[in-house]
């Protein structure tokens, strides 16, 4: 390998994607001295499956993630996340991987066309995208999740915070997460209502039972969030969720729902639409699907890591987890062909 991480072939490791896979799988890498080149995405006005630092710059308040005994905000641990990374030779690039041509042969790299148009090949490649949470599209929505005005597409994440505590909380959707969800409220919330849109569930009978059975779970079928109303928290002068404004899909009457909290749960979308002729397959619900439990997919020298490769956990700890896997897995592979 020549200096700077590239040979005459171009990079040794390209990383796509800075949220917690991928620092974490940079910070290995570049500590394995591979100087990865980190593709980071590009600002964008509307936050869309490219958010440089992922998806915790959507949130005020990270309480699970371990080492911080009083939180982070997901923006400053992001910072330190890029910042621990760069400290070891990480390369960043703020562009978004537009196409890629993968390569069955080792001895050929990788492709990757950016939106500037500029391409960088690389022999070894980690995917780190993420999976972007669908959210409601409502005008307030955004601004009070982004402000932690107690709207969330993550009850794992927020639930516990203390002001959803032996308070009202809805969550919308109909399906496992949504029950998922609003169990896990159940423990804190004084009543936890699911919003659902039809007369019946998509959830398995066995997770309907569970969350169903719960006394202070109540389901509101046939009805869709159109508005979410907020007032400013007099102790932190923060804009907080006070209501929702629930309409009737066949009457189309409209009411409001006194709430401190509204979760979003109608799923997440892997960010994969760059990936569509890329070959790499991927499961049914459209995540790439990893061998053997690594991060190795079925292209020769391109690893996923974090949200883009699992539908179940969708933590930043077990992302970056995923993240050191996939610097690890490059390292060895790269190793294996004689590359490094
Ligand atoms: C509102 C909210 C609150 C949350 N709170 C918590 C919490 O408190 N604790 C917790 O553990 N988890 C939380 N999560 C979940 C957590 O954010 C994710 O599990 C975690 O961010 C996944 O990390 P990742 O690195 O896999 O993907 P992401 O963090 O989503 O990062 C994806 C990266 O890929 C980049 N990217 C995407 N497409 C392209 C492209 N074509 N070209 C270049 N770059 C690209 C993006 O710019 C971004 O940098 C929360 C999620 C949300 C939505």
């Amino acid at each position: 390998m020549s200096e700077n991480g590239h040979d005459s072939h171009g990079e040794m490791l390209v990383i796509i994607g800075s949220g917690p896979a991928g620092w974490t799988a940079a910070l290995y890498a570049a500590r394995a001295q591979l100087e990865p080149l980190c593709i980071i995405g590009v600002p964008k006005q509307d936050p869309g499956p490219v958010l440089p630092g992922g998806q915790l710059m959507l949130t005020t308040d990270v309480e699970n993630y371990p080492g911080f005994p009083e939180g982070v905000a997901g923006p400053e641990m992001m910072g330190l996340f890029q910042k621990q990374a760069e400290r070891f030779g990480a390369r960043v690039v703020m562009d978004d991987v537009a196409t890629v041509d993968f390569q069955h042969d080792s001895s050929v790299p990788h492709t990757m066309t950016l939106a500037s148009g500029k391409t960088v090949r690389a022999h070894a490649v980690i995917i780190a995208t993420g999976a972007t949470a669908n959210w409601l599209g409502l005008d307030n929505e955004m601004r009070l999740a982004q402000a932690g005005g107690g709207v969330s597409a993550c009850a794992v994440c927020d639930g516990a915070l203390p002001m959803f505590r032996d308070n009202p909380v809805a969550v919308v959707g109909g399906g496992d997460t949504a029950m998922e969800e609003a169990h896990h409220l159940s423990k804190f919330a004084s009543k936890v209502y699911v919003i659902h849109r039809r007369d019946e569930l998509r959830a398995s009978k066995v997770m309907q039972e569970r969350t169903l059975g719960k006394d202070n779970v109540e389901m509101v079928w046939n009805s869709t969030v159109v508005d979410v109303l907020d007032k400013k928290d007099e102790a932190t002068g923060v804009d907080v969720i006070r209501a929702i404004v629930l309409e009737d899909v066949h009457s189309k009457e409209q009411r409001e729902l006194d709430v401190s909290g509204l979760f979003i749960a109608i799923g997440h979308t892997p960010a994969t639409k760059f990936l569509r002729e890329s070959g790499l397959e991927f499961d049914d619900a459209g995540y790439i699907d990893l061998k053997h439990r690594s991060s190795v997919t079925n292209i020769d020298g391109v690893f996923a890591a974090g949200d883009v490769a699992d539908a179940k956990y969708r933590q930043a700890v077990t992302a970056a987890g995923m993240g050191c896997q996939a610097a690890l897995d490059a390292e060895h592979w790269l190793g294996a062909h004689a590359l490094v």
